[in-house]
């Protein structure tokens, strides 16, 4: 046989063997999705099907391929499962053998208390191939995170990690008290909430100081953690009055007093505050990631969806005579991203405006530019339309020649100034705002609850989307919602808006930029401008 032939043939096999699966046991680490391993992060990028449990962070699920199946086998302490772990053992060698790439993504580490062995055995005795990620304990991220070094040489040189899950009327347990309860310096219990008075009355009967300091860590590196400390008498109590419940942690040992001075999570200053950020989908990350970074729990709702205008004649027709305008202005990162956007499409770049001057509103939609290939020629010092105008009078308008792309039903102002001083304006719609629909019930259900500490608005649409969603009958009603949240508004537009709705404005930076307001943000809670 030809050996031309005997490949294709041989390629012909190999096209229908069929693909092998395999599952990756990934450790999420204990809740903050940036604690997870490169590796794990890149295993969950390439998944085609992710099981995941309650503890693993839903945050990571965004990592996964848009197509990928999600599966929630969830186990909640005292709610009844949904699956048994013979169910999930089932499933994983079902989608294994079915050909796919599993990641079956488990809170912390998978081989600590959290039955990643006999997940894998049972892969073993299927044949099914499987690989097993390690990922950051609770147990280690709950004691830095409540600022506590679970070894240190000047108090202890050993460890124990132990489970409290155990069924304490059990005649005999797999745990031996008499050796653990003095035997590791540093005692940290899983699942022990429940169990937490039996504990510590064990250690204490076998031999601990019951003066020994105890902490209890709950949420451990979420914005929603908790903790508290007391010594082995007194914790049970202090754990019972903070009602503090699972999934939580409890550190036993000398090393606990160290959190009086090296606390530093829960010390940052936005920490336990729930913060509402109102943008566009598009452009939340920025505020979120800068508030977050300062401990802030954000709530994302979108009351804006950015879409490209209905229309594009207006601009259509503009783009083709280009080099007769004096200035492009652009107010806003969207109207950038949208005109190049159209640009592009029709086969021109940033060369086709080397006529017209450009000028930016303010810092980012210059940094925008820039990435677009355009160095803006003006950013006026106040970052507003307002303040563009102002810039452009002080050069002299009459007779010029602007073009504004921007959204639809963008403010007049800028125009019909710069048209009072004889200019020759066209405003070219680029893009819409418009409301979001989803999300209201769960927006105003936080506000109900009374735990929402702050709004930001970096706009006045935002503002009125905002209203819309959150829906108060009567002025009375929003007044009574909002009354103990705070308002940050970006700039003075921004917070006109709000005032005008009755509401008033407790924070707003002297520059109109996202790093500012954050800045402010933080300020005022550090209780510099309060
Ligand atoms: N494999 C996991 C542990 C699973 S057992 C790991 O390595 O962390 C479940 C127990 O872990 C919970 O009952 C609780 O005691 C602890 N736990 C997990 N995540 C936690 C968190 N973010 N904060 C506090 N305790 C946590």
């Amino acid at each position: 046989m030809p050996c031309s032939v005997k490949f294709v043939l041989i390629m012909e096999e190999k096209t229908k063997m069929k693909k092998t699966g395999k599952v990756y046991l990934v450790g999420a680490g204990p809740g903050d999705p940036g604690l997870i391993t490169v590796r794990g992060k890149r295993l969950i990028e390439r998944a085609e099907v992710v099981v995941y449990d309650f503890l693993a962070s839903k945050k990571l699920l965004k990592h996964a391929p848009k197509d990928a199946e999600l599966i929630y086998v969830g186990k909640k302490g005292g709610v009844k499962h949904t699956f048994s772990q013979e169910d999930i053992n089932t499933m994983l060698v079902d989608h294994a053998r079915a050909g796919k790439t599993v990641v079956r993504l488990k809170g912390g580490d998978p081989f600590i208390f959290g039955r990643g062995g006999e997940e894998v055995e049972e892969l073993h005795a299927a044949g099914a191939p499987f690989e097993v990620v390690p990922g950051v304990t609770s147990a280690t991220a709950a004691a830095t995170y409540a600022g506590i070094p679970i070894t240190h040489r000047d108090y202890t040189a050993t460890v124990a990690f132990l489970t409290g899950h155990e069924d304490p009327t059990k005649e005999t347990s797999n745990i031996d008290w008499s050796k653990l309860s003095t035997g590791a310096g540093t005692l940290v219990v899983y699942m022990g909430i429940k169990n937490l008075p039996i504990i510590v009355e064990n250690l204490v009967k076998n031999g601990r100081d019951p003066k020994t300091p105890v902490a209890v860590v709950r949420w451990a590196s979420t914005p929603e953690q908790r903790s508290v400390v007391g010594t082995l008498e007194t914790i049970a109590d202090v754990v019972k009055d903070a009602d503090i419940k699972p999934p939580a942690l409890i550190i036993v040992g000398e090393v606990v007093n160290l959190r009086n001075t090296i606390d530093w999570y829960e010390k940052r200053p936005l920490f336990s505050k729930k913060i509402v950020v109102t943008r566009t989908r598009e452009q939340a990350s920025e505020l979120v990631a800068g508030l977050e970074e300062f401990g802030a729990n954000c709530l994302e709702y979108s009351t804006i969806n950015i879409q490209p205008a209905d229309s594009y004649e207006v601009l259509d027709e503009e783009i083709e005579r280009l080099n007769e305008y004096h200035w492009i202005l652009f107010t806003s990162l969207n109207g950038v991203k949208y005109f190049f956007e159209r640009l592009y499409s029709k086969g021109m770049d940033a060369r086709d405006l080397k006529g017209p001057d450009i000028a930016a509103v303010g810092k980012s939609t210059a940094d925008l530019l820039l990435r677009y290939g355009v160095n803006a020629d003006l950013i006026p010092s106040t970052f507003t339309g307002e303040g563009l105008a102002e810039s452009l009078l002080d050069q002299g308008v009459e007779g010029r020649n602007i073009l504004i792309p921007r959204g639809l039903h963008g403010r007049e102002i800028l125009p019909e100034t710069l048209r009072g001083a004889g200019a020759q304006v066209t405003v070219a719609p680029v893009y819409e705002n418009c409301p979001v629909e989803g999300d209201k019930e769960n927006l105003r259900a936080e506000f109900d609850d009374g735990k929402v500490s702050m709004i930001t608005f970096t706009s006045s649409s935002t503002v009125r989307n905002f209203l819309g969603m959150i829906d108060a009958e009567t002025q009375e009603e929003l007044q009574e919602l909002l009354s103990r949240v705070k308002i940050a508004a970006i700039g003075p537009i921004t917070a006109k808006t709000v005032t005008d709705n009755g509401l008033h404005v407790d924070v707003q930076p002297e520059e109109f930029t996202i790093p500012a307001m954050i800045q402010s943000i933080v300020d005022y809670y550090s209780g510099d401008s309060e």
